[in-house]
Parts: structure tokens; C-alpha cells; sequence
């Protein structure tokens, strides 16, 4: 399991970011985690994934914990190493590679089941095979979003963690996007979604985190979440 327990970030040594945040994902699992802009769910995702340095943040309470050992001082590649791997809020393929060449990038850790994993991102993005070719930059929203996640298929991860894999999508790709991480799900991924989607994130969830001004104010079972008042005035809006 990957466990969130007490977290405080800061940045460039003064902006308290995270204030005392925890959460779990358990296997097999998809949690999502729900907040408004600038709640601090990138910055979440930037500590699991080791980017905080470069952002100028640093972990200075609390931990993160990988089957129970501590994974917070790790960088980047070292994270990608342990089975976790992160596709960033803006998809940021590599515009003027091609599809494949992308997908090849993903696989760095791996490269002896880049072949197997090739096979099973386009089994799975059957778009991608179509433009196996094409340079990445010339790719729709909707398509860079598939790419970006395949690329991070490529590593095996153990867990997938997805930084608003909708925004900026039309609402037909939106539940193209939602069934795919599903899929993902199934095969074996367990998933981290950040989603300010809250309907999309909440009907494909196990579990839901709520996270305002850098504290989780609610953590229910999904189906609870989409019940809830507040949920549905505040982010569903159904008020
Ligand atoms: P969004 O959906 O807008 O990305 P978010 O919930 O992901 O929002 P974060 O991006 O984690 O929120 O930002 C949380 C807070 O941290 C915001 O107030 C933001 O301005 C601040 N912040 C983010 N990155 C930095 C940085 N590198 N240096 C200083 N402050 C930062």
C-alpha cells in the first residue's frame, strides 16, 4: 500500500502548502482525490513522485510510505523504480518525437518488457497504434492525454497517479479518458486520480479524498461522497 501519513510541504522555505495531510491507496484500488484550485493536489502528487525539489518544496513533517517503508527522500527516477509512476497536469509529451518514439521514452526503466508493453498500450489505445508515426505535438488534447498515459504504461507501474486527466477535454473524450483508466484499473494498476471532475473521479473510485487549503476536510468511501450535500452543491454542482 501507499500511505500519505501527516504531511507538511512548503515551498522556497515559507509557504506552507500541505498542512498535516493523510491518505491511503490500497491495491487494486482507484482513489481519487478532489479539491479546488490551488487546494495543493499537484503538490501532493509532486511529493509522491519525488518533483518537489524542483519546484523549490520540501517535505518538513509527516511521511510517505511504499508496503511500509519510507519512499519520501527518493527522487524521481528512483520513484518510477518502485512502481510508481505520474502522468503530469498538461499531458507534456514531446511534441516533436513521434508517437512510438514517446512511448519508447516510458519504458527507460524496463526496456526488457518495452516490447510486451508497447503491445499492451496500443491494445489498449488503439489511437495510438493508428498514429504510431506521427509526431506527438500534432496529436489532439484528447490524444496527447492517451499518450501521456500510455507512456507511463510503459514502465509496469504498480500504481498510476494521474494529475486531472480531463481537463480541457470535450465531454465525449472525458468518458473515453474515464473507461480507459478503468481498464487500466482492472488489469492490475492501482490508481491515484486527481480530478477536479469530482463526478467523473467519484464514479469510477473506491475512495475519495477531499482536500481544501492543503488539508483533507472529507475521506468516504466514493458512493458516500456522491451522496453527500456538500459534495453535490460544491462540486457536483447540484445545488
Ligand atoms: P490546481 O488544480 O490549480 O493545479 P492544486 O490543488 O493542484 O491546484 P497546487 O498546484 O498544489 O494546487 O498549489 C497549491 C498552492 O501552492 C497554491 O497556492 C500554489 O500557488 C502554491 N504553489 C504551487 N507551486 C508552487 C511553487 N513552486 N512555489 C510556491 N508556491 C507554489
Amino acid at each position: 500500500m501507499l500511505a500519505v501519513s501527516n504531511l507538511e510541504v512548503v515551498y522556497d522555505d515559507v509557504v506552507l502548502v500541505l498542512r498535516g495531510v493523510s491518505l491511503e491507496v490500497p491495491d487494486g484500488k482507484i482513489v481519487g482525490l478532489l479539491g479546488a484550485n490551488g487546494a495543493g493536489k499537484t503538490t501532493l502528487l509532486r511529493a509522491l513522485s519525488g518533483l518537489l525539489g524542483i519546484h523549490h518544496g520540501a517535505v518538513t513533517r509527516g511521511q510517505i510510505t511504499l508496503d511500509g517503508e519510507r519512499i519520501d527522500h527518493l527522487d524521481p527516477q528512483q520513484v518510477v523504480a518502485r512502481g510508481i509512476s505520474q502522468v503530469l497536469e498538461g499531458r507534456r509529451v514531446f511534441g516533436e518525437f513521434s508517437v512510438e518514439e514517446n512511448l519508447r521514452v516510458g519504458a527507460h526503466t524496463r526496456p526488457k518488457e518495452r516490447a510486451a508493453n508497447l503491445e499492451r498500450v496500443y491494445d489498449l489505445f488503439p489511437r495510438l497504434l493508428e498514429r504510431r508515426t506521427q509526431a506527438a505535438g500534432y496529436l489532439s488534447g484528447g490524444e496527447q492525454q492517451m499518450l501521456a498515459m500510455g507512456r507511463a504504461m510503459m514502465s509496469s507501474p504498480r500504481y498510476l497517479l494521474l494529475d486531472e486527466p480531463s481537463l480541457g477535454l470535450a465531454p465525449q473524450l472525458v468518458g473515453s479518458i474515464r473507461d480507459l483508466i478503468s481498464q487500466i484499473n482492472e488489469q492490475g494498476t492501482t490508481v491515484l486520480l486527481v480530478e477536479q471532475n469530482a463526478s467523473m473521479a467519484l464514479s469510477i473510485s473506491d475512495h475519495g479524498y477531499v482536500l481544501e487549503t492543503g488539508r483533507v476536510v472529507m475521506d468516504k468511501p466514493a458512493a458516500e461522497l456522491l451522496d453527500d450535500s456538500d459534495i453535490q452543491e460544491f462540486y457536483l454542482g447540484l445545488g
